[in-house]
């Protein structure tokens, strides 16, 4: 058996790799358990060095990452430098705090000394999507090595390669054997490893059906999961907003990774007063983009990572079109080999439509029009997703009540939405439960254990 990558740019076989057998997978999950023996020992400062060595490794490497990226899943390659940029970056930030936000934590009880430690679970499993391979991977795995624990990823298995080339980053980086580890498997293996009494909790980002299955399985075997799911992030413009600002935004966060990310603004909810402009220049924006192979340096952007989603993107668009939305821009796919679609803007998309309720995981934009602050909040908030969000308005008092009213686990005022190795990342609702990074990510996967010394 094995894992086979496409060239999304071409539809071209890349490569295949052999995927784990039963005996393979068994003799990884032994060397975890034994990592975890030594690895929970080693003191913070060491596998502080550890980290930063990695994060030095990948900036060495940092054009290789991204051409391996531009092809297995089409980054165009100056994204794909900027995601390496960012997971070394995730990584040194948890090699400079993670020491501090671990160590034991005193609770005055007022007689006997009292306090929290923060001990490892074991091992890990981390259930990847394709969208980002590297960045995904390592703001996983940067805070669960600082504290101890040991990581399995299974990643994606459209890119295989960048499954292996993390194993191999941390072993060049120092980390013994069993560390960290690649589960080169396909999902069908997941719920199986995650019964192994030899892994104690898993996280998962991908859609919302793979976090479904992933919680059952976890709920099954009474182990502690993370889920990372997906978003239809709604972008709200005020009247007061700096509307030429706000487009450019909103068409650079539509298009990032060519539509497919979970942070991605996906409805665009705008007042009746600027939504003349802030429309003509989306478009115009929407329709300036070089779109084409990653492997070129102007390219902006890239295919859509398999010819599934660019035939779901597809689907969504014609029965959004059905159910009567109009297309403002783009709405196919482009001609010749490549997964390509253009970018596109949808108006007036009824609530029938699939596009309503569905992530658009492609470079298509719904715009919505409302009359009043109440009527933006409630269209934003009448979505299974609650990722980020982003408000686009000169006047504090609404930014205050979007900031408190918006359901999502990030909201950003003037500014589009963005992950930050500094700051928690995770959703509400359907987009799912746990935070990655920031201080938070350090406190998933511990036992926060109470101590009390009597005497
Ligand atoms: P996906 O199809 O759900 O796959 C994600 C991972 O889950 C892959 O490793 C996949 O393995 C595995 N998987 C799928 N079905 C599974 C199942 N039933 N049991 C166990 N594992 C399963 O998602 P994707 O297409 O790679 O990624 C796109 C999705 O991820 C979007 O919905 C996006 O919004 C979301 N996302 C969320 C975040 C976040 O932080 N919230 C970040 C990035 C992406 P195989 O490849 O082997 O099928």
């Amino acid at each position: 058996m094995s894992l086979t990558a496409h060239n999304p740019a071409t539809g071209v076989v890349l490569h295949s790799l052999p995927s784990l057998d039963e005996a393979g997978l068994e003799r990884k999950l032994a060397r975890a358990a034994e990592a975890f023996r030594s690895w929970r020992g080693t003191p913070f400062p060491e596998r502080a060095r550890l980290l930063r060595a990695a994060a030095a490794l990948l900036r060495k490497d940092v054009q290789r990452h991204a051409e391996l990226m531009a092809l297995e899943m089409g980054k165009p390659l100056a994204a794909g430098r900027a995601e390496v940029e960012k997971s070394a970056r995730a990584l040194e930030y948890c090699a400079e705090h993670g020491e501090a936000l671990l160590a034991d934590r005193p609770v005055d009880l007022g007689g006997p000394r009292a306090f929290v430690t923060h001990l490892p679970l074991g091992a890990v499993l981390a259930v990847m999507p394709w969208n980002f391979p590297y960045w995904q991977v390592l703001r996983f795995a940067a805070p669960n090595l600082v504290a101890g624990n040991v990581g399995l990823l299974k990643h994606a298995s459209n890119v295989p390669g960048c499954g292996a080339a993390l194993e191999q980053l941390f072993t060049d980086a120092g980390f013994s054997g069993g560390v960290f580890q690649n589960l080169a498997v396909g999902s069908g293996a997941v719920a199986g490893i995650l019964r192994d009494p030899r892994v104690a909790a898993v996280t998962l980002t991908g859609s919302t059906p793979a976090g479904q299955s992933v919680a059952a399985a976890a709920g099954a075997a009474l182990k502690k999961c993370v889920l990372e799911l997906g978003g239809s992030d709604p972008f709200l413009v005020l009247p007061s907003a700096d509307v030429a600002a706000a487009a450019r935004a909103a068409a650079s966060s539509r298009v990032i990774n060519a539509g497919q990310s979970c942070i991605a603004a996906k409805r665009f909810i705008v007042h009746a007063g600027v939504y003349a402009a802030f429309r003509e220049a989306l478009v115009r924006h929407m329709e300036g983009f070089r779109v084409g192979d990653p492997l070129q340096e102007e390219t902006e952007v890239g295919p859509l990572a398999t010819s599934a989603i660019r035939d779901e993107v597809e689907g969504l668009v014609e029965d959004a079109r059905a159910h009567g939305a109009r297309v403002a821009c783009g709405g196919h796919r482009l001609p010749g080999p490549g997964n390509f679609y253009a970018p596109t803007v949808l108006e007036d998309v009824p609530r029938a439509a699939r596009a309503f309720r569905e992530e658009l995981f492609g470079p298509v934009a719904q715009l919505f029009r409302v009359n009043s602050l109440d009527e933006a909040l409630r269209l934003a908030n009448d979505s299974d997703f609650g990722l980020g969000s982003c408000v686009w308005t000169r006047d504090e008092a609404e930014a205050t009540r979007c900031i408190r009213e918006l359901e999502a686990g990030l909201t950003f005022v003037n500014g589009m939405v963005v992950s930050d190795p500094r700051m928690p990342f995770g959703g509400v609702k359907q987009s799912g439960h746990g935070r990655e990074l920031g201080p938070d990510g350090f406190y998933e996967f511990v036992n926060r254990k109470s101590v009390v010394v009597a005497g």
